[in-house]
Order: structure tokens, then C-alpha cells, then sequence
């Protein structure tokens, strides 16, 4: 049995480099740039106006006020579209919507409020300095400028960015494709009759779930009963980067995962934690696929998914390998008595002043869903080891949205 350090020591050196695709930008949403993005053009592109109005010379209307108007003539208007071509005179004024092109000759914007249209002319009432209302070509940035950084996730913000600039197409980490098998003779697909000694697959549901939660893409999944040929085939048919088992990975006379593994090829890296829940996780890897084994219990299996296999899923991605933490303190004394490395499942509170109290949720068997429904992420503690109340401690957060920190 090795330690969990250890375990992640080895799981973080057999990461494969992370695997990056071009990208239409409408089919980025949560993934991660490969690229620098260096603007190819200014923003603004153009110099246009701020404001619906009318561009006007600021030596004509410096003076104006509403006791004593300036009177100019309209020669036109600027839409957004349909810009003025013409030069603009003295003495004269184009009507302008707000985003478009400033007029030659003009360099002054006038908003509505503070003018009067009458016929072929229109009274200036106000104009407080030169260059007001207007957006300057390149005030935002100019071309050649750094947009958005390598490993920056590509949110609603970003994507409008990228295409803004006339960028439709990017580099960006492909997410990281998952198989599930779920091995066990007793399981049956949820919704369909069981009998009284079958017991409802919940981990394909809960592993799917987290996998995509954690930026992960599920591309096949295969309940299968324990027979080693069975097993065999299923590993031989996942086409993924992570083949995800779950059952069938302990001491028991029906547990194959490990043989049927290793008759397609696959190294084992490790097998057993010195950790509960989750002490018979089987880590193997043949070139770049790598396999975990998961245990069939679904608290062993969900935290053995969140210590390791979702930290793999995140730097496939190209980000830190790492978890989702926040920091709080113990509302009371919270003890390891057992003699292996403790997961605790606990609760977050909001407390009045700020921060958050940890509470351990009551049942904490590892068939227990509800040790898990019930929780807000876990704590670590070593064999003996007790976290006094008001002590400070990491929770690792099963909030995967999250980036791990
Ligand atoms: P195993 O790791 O195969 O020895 O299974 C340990 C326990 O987990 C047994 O009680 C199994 O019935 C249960 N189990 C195994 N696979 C699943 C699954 N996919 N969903 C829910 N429970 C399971
Ligand atoms: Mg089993």
C-alpha cells in the first residue's frame, strides 16, 4: 500500500501532454486557449460616436449655450452602416447614431439633449469640450495587442472578444474523452425491474455526471457482469484517453479489472492507498491511455474520481493538476480514529462574519450516498489526528465548476 502522496506523485507523472484541436470560437464554450491572442486589428476599428447626435467642428460651436444657440446646417447623416462620405464644412453638421463613423472634418460630438432640430438646420444649446462623445479607433487597444493569455477559459466574455476582432478560430486544449465501464453481475440499469438482490447502477450516472462536470467529454459507456472475457472486450472496445472502471478491483474471487486490464497491455502503477474510503484504486496506463479502477463502493468510487481522476481531467485541459479548495474552520473537535489517511465528507456553513464552519456529515459509510448528497467537499486527516474546533483546514470542494487553485 502506498501513500496518497505517493498515489498522487505517480497519477501526476503519467499525465500525457495535454492533446490541442483549432476550434471554431462557437464551439469553445469552457475550453481552455492553447495560444497567446494577439489583437490583428484595433478596437475601435474606426473613430465613431458614443452618443446619437450630431458631429459637429468644435471651433463652431465652442461658445454655444442655451441663451445664445449656435444655428448650423445639416448636410447629412451618419448611420451605423451607412457612414457620411462627404467632408463637413465649416459652419455645418451631420446628423450620427451612436457606433457610427465620426465625419471627416467633424471632431466633436453633440448628444440630442442638447440640440434643436429645425428644418434644415439644427441649434447647438450646449458642447462642453472638444473630442467629447467620441470613441477613438484603438483607445481600447491597438493591433498587435495581447487579447487573452494561453490557458484562459473561453467564457461568453472571451468568445465575443475573439470574434469582435475578427478571430473565428482558435487553438484550445481538446477536452479530455472518458470511458465508463461499470463491471459488476449485479447491477441493473436504473429505471429498469430489479430484484431483491440487485443492486441499481449508480455509478455510471454519478461518474458521467462529474466527468462532464469537470470538463470532461464521456464517449462510451458499457455495463458489464463480472466475467474476466467480458471485461477483456469492453477495455479493448473503449476507444478514450481515460478508461474509467468501476467494481471488481479488490481481493474478491470475482474481481477482474485488474487481469482483464493487463491481458490488453495496460502497466499497473499502483494498487491499494493506505486511505478510506477508496484503499483498492488501481491505477494502470498503456501509452498514452490510462485506466483507473475504480472501487464499486459509490463513495469509495466518487472520492477516488475526486482525489485523482478529476485532477487529470483538468490538467488534460492544460490547467494546474490541483482541486477546487476553500479554507474553513472545524464548528467542532472532528477525529481520525481509524489507522488509514481519512477522506471526511463535511459541510460548509456561511458563517455572519465571514468564512465558512466545517461540520462532517453524519453517516460516513462508504455505500452511504447520502455522505456525499449531504456534503459540500471533504478534509483530510491523518490516522489520529483530531481538527479542534475553530482549527483551520482546506475543504476540497465538490463544486467541479470550479478551476482547481
Ligand atoms: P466491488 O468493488 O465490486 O466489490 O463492489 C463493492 C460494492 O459496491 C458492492 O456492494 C457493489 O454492489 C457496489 N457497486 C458496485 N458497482 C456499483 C455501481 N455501478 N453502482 C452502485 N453500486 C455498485
Ligand atoms: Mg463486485
Amino acid at each position: 500500500m502506498i501513500s496518497i502522496e505517493e498515489a498522487l506523485h505517480i497519477t501526476k507523472s503519467n499525465i500525457p501532454d495535454p492533446a490541442v484541436l483549432e476550434y471554431a470560437v462557437e464551439d469553445t464554450a469552457e475550453k481552455y486557449l492553447a495560444e497567446d491572442i494577439y489583437a490583428p486589428e484595433p478596437s475601435p476599428r474606426y473613430t465613431n460616436s458614443a452618443m446619437d447626435g450630431y458631429a459637429v467642428r468644435w471651433d463652431d460651436v465652442s461658445a454655444a449655450a442655451s441663451d445664445s444657440p449656435v444655428s448650423l446646417t445639416l448636410v447629412g447623416e451618419s448611420r451605423a452602416g451607412t457612414p457620411y462620405s462627404a467632408m463637413v464644412n465649416k459652419g455645418e453638421a451631420v446628423r450620427i447614431s451612436t457606433g457610427a463613423m465620426l465625419a471627416a472634418g467633424c471632431d466633436t460630438v453633440v448628444r440630442v439633449e442638447d440640440t434643436q432640430e429645425r428644418g434644415n438646420s439644427v441649434n447647438i444649446l450646449a458642447a462642453k469640450r472638444q473630442g467629447q462623445d467620441i470613441r477613438y479607433q484603438g483607445e481600447e487597444f491597438q493591433t498587435g495587442a495581447l487579447l487573452l493569455r494561453k490557458k484562459t477559459k473561453i467564457s461568453a466574455p472571451q468568445a465575443a472578444l475573439l470574434v469582435s476582432v475578427g478571430i473565428a478560430k482558435v487553438k484550445a486544449n481538446k477536452p479530455c474523452e472518458v470511458a465508463i465501464l461499470a463491471t459488476g453481475s449485479e447491477l441493473i440499469t436504473a429505471g429498469e425491474s430489479i430484484a431483491d438482490h440487485q443492486i441499481r447502477d449508480s455509478n455510471m450516472i454519478m461518474l458521467q455526471t462529474a466527468i462532464q462536470e469537470s470538463g470532461g467529454k464521456v464517449v462510451s459507456r458499457f455495463q458489464i457482469s463480472d466475467e474476466k472475457q467480458a471485461i477483456v472486450e469492453a477495455i479493448s472496445q473503449a476507444d478514450a484517453d481515460i478508461i474509467l472502471c468501476t467494481g471488481g478491483v479488490s481481493v474478491g474471487r470475482h474481481d477482474h479489472v485488474k487481469e482483464a486490464a493487463e491481458a490488453n497491455g495496460f502497466k499497473q502503477l499502483f494498487w491499494k492507498i493506505r486511505q478510506k474510503p477508496g484503499k483498492p484504486l488501481y491505477f494502470a496506463r498503456k501509452g498514452n491511455t490510462l485506466l483507473f479502477g475504480l472501487p464499486g463502493n459509490p463513495v469509495s468510487a466518487f472520492m477516488c474520481f475526486s482525489h485523482y481522476v478529476r485532477p487529470v481531467i483538468t490538467a488534460l485541459h492544460g490547467l494546474p493538476f490541483g482541486w477546487p479548495t476553500v479554507s474553513g474552520e472545524a464548528a467542532d473537535d472532528i477525529t481520525n480514529q481509524g489507522k488509514r489517511t481519512n477522506m471526511i465528507r463535511v459541510q460548509l456553513a456561511w458563517r455572519p462574519n465571514g468564512g465558512y464552519w466545517i461540520t462532517h456529515t453524519e453517516k460516513q459509510g462508504s455505500h452511504m450516498l447520502t455522505s456525499l448528497s449531504d456534503a459540500d467537499g471533504y478534509i483530510i486527516l491523518e490516522p489520529g489526528q483530531t481538527l479542534k474546533t475553530g482549527e483551520r483546514i482546506d475543504v476540497y470542494r465538490y463544486d467541479f465548476r470550479r478551476d482547481p487553485v
